[in-house]
């Protein structure tokens, strides 16, 4: 996906100034940023929500992870599941990936019989299955108990490499795009302040400390760091 001269303006504010970005196809790609920088507004351009100047190739069709789990809520796991699957679709089924989320016998209960953590793996299995090119990813861990950001991270980092699934991953946590990405470009101000490749093989210890979050979070307080 190859992203040139992306400009978003709404009214007195410059969301995206200029950006010009590569998403590389079958990586994760993490946007990372304050509040304010522009993530949203990027992912939502991509995603043809919005109107902008610039131009974005190769984006293909999208399915979205939230940072709530958006459920429906008088269908089962499976039912949640199987409303975004088209008839005829190949590969893994609903059961199968619910299994894949940790979810094997409880593909018959409601949302309101999951806990929390039991629905955003539901969330995680129907984004996946959703037909799409590229899956955005906007903050879906932002607001999990510690445990529960460590296994779901882990997981969807897991399997995005397995499914080769082209990712961009917006987070405002070095931690996060250290874990889950294999380069994290910084956003700031609707530009691009830096990027670090994180070279990293898949699975990653949460317990570790991974070199490139340090050159992150300079880039990120100090603007320093190689802008490309
Ligand atoms: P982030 O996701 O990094 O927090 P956003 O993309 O949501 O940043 O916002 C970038 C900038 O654009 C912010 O200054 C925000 O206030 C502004 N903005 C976002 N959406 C709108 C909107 N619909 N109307 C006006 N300003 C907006």
């Amino acid at each position: 996906m190859k992203i040139t001269g992306l400009t978003k303006r709404y009214k007195d504010t410059l969301a995206l100034d200029n950006l010009s970005v590569e998403f590389e196809e079958g990586k994760t790609t993490a946007i990372l940023g304050e509040s304010g920088a522009g993530k949203t507004t990027l992912l939502n351009a991509i995603a043809g929500l919005i109107r902008y100047e610039g131009t974005i190739e190769g984006a293909g069709s999208v399915s979205y992870l939230f940072q709530d789990s958006r459920l429906l809520p008088h269908m089962t796991a499976e039912e949640n599941i199987n409303f975004v699957l088209k008839k005829g679709d190949r590969g893994i089924g609903a059961a199968e990936m619910l299994a894949r989320v940790g979810l094997k016998g409880k593909e018959k209960r409601y949302p309101r019989e999951l806990s929390g953590g039991e629905q955003r793996r539901v969330a995680i299995a129907r984004a996946l299955l959703f037909p799409h090119e590229a899956l955005l990813m906007d903050e879906p861990f932002s607001s999990l108990d510690l445990s529960l950001k460590r296994d779901l991270l882990s997981l969807v980092a897991e399997l995005c490499a397995e499914r080769k699934e082209t990712v961009v991953f917006v987070t405002h946590d070095v931690r996060e795009a250290a874990l889950a990405s294999s380069r994290a470009v910084v956003l700031k101000g609707g530009k691009i302040a830096g990027e670090v490749p994180i070279p990293a093989p898949y699975p990653r210890d949460f317990f570790t400390r991974y070199p490139e979050e340090e050159a992150l979070e300079k880039i990120l307080i100090d603007g320093r760091g190689e802008a490309q």
